[in-house]
């Protein structure tokens, strides 16, 4: 599971602080979804987590599985089977998205000890993936993101995501920009991916996504903490009334 345990951090270039004392447990299997208003740290928290440079880390602990994270190269993180979607997936010019996705898979086998699968075999594993999430082969041969939508981007990193088998997915923000459709293409992607040894960390702004992937947990995040858990009705909560009442009576 997911454990993180008072967790503070700064800003690297200036004396700022953005997280002010997280404490969040995702356990095997669950589905948490983290929701407040903007600049409230949620970007912030997913990119400690993945180990992204910039952030320092002044106090508290995040460990999955009982491994320290944030002892870890970002590399190490994913190896450990952490994954983290983008809210602005990045082009890769010149990078074929197959030969992309193959390398990401053998450098985590690698890093696991595990050997490289040969391409005959991926070959068959990306295909099988891809038709679930709709993604055809003239997306697969195209050069990383670009000239993707916004949908075939994320669709994209579902792959990566279904491709990796993470046991802990941190979806930020990947609604953004979705229409209904790609949304719902996502949304069944992530849940198809949904398993007793994995669990989800599920970033969003709005409420509609999580009519799609229903979370176990709710949590809203305000001014760098947690102030608030509850149910999937928590979510909707926010959606009628704002963040404003529940500012207030947490205040
Ligand atoms: P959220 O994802 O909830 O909208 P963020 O984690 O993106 O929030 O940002 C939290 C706060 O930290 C905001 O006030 C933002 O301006 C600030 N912040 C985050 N990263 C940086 C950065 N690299 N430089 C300056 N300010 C930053
Ligand atoms: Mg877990
Ligand atoms: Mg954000």
């Amino acid at each position: 599971m997911l454990k993180i345990n008072n967790l503070h951090v700064k800003l690297e270039e200036e004396d700022k602080a953005i997280l002010k004392g997280v404490d969040l447990e995702v356990p095997d299997g669950a589905v948490h979804a983290i929701m407040g208003p903007n600049g409230s740290g949620k970007s912030t928290l997913s990119y400690v987590l993945s180990g992204r440079d910039g952030y320092v880390v002044t106090d508290g602990s995040a460990s999955l599985d009982g491994a320290d994270l944030l002892d870890m190269e970002p590399e190490e993180r994913a190896a450990a089977g952490l994954f983290l979607a983008f809210q602005y997936p990045v082009e890769i010019p010149g990078v074929g998205n197959m030969t992309f996705l193959r390398t990401a898979l053998n450098a985590q086998r690698t890093a696991r000890g595990q050997e490289e699968m040969s391409a005959a075999d991926f070959l068959k594993l990306v295909r099988e993936k891809a038709k679930t999430l709709k993604i055809d082969a003239d997306m697969l041969k195209r050069p990383v993101n670009m000239g993707f939508s916004g949908g075939e981007k994320k669709r994209n990193e579902i792959l990566q995501m279904a491709l990796l088998e993470p046991k802990m997915c941190i979806l930020d923000e990947t609604d953004s920009g979705l229409d209904v459709d790609a949304m719902k293409l996502v949304s069944d992607g992530v849940n198809a991916l949904r398993d007793a040894g994995r669990s989800f960390l599920v970033i969003t702004h709005y409420q509609r996504l999580l009519d799609h992937i229903v979370p176990d947990v709710v949590h809203i995040m305000s001014n760098g903490r947690i102030i608030k858990t509850g149910g999937p009705d928590l979510a909707l909560e926010v959606e009628h009334n704002g963040y404003a009442d529940i500012l207030s009576e947490t205040a």
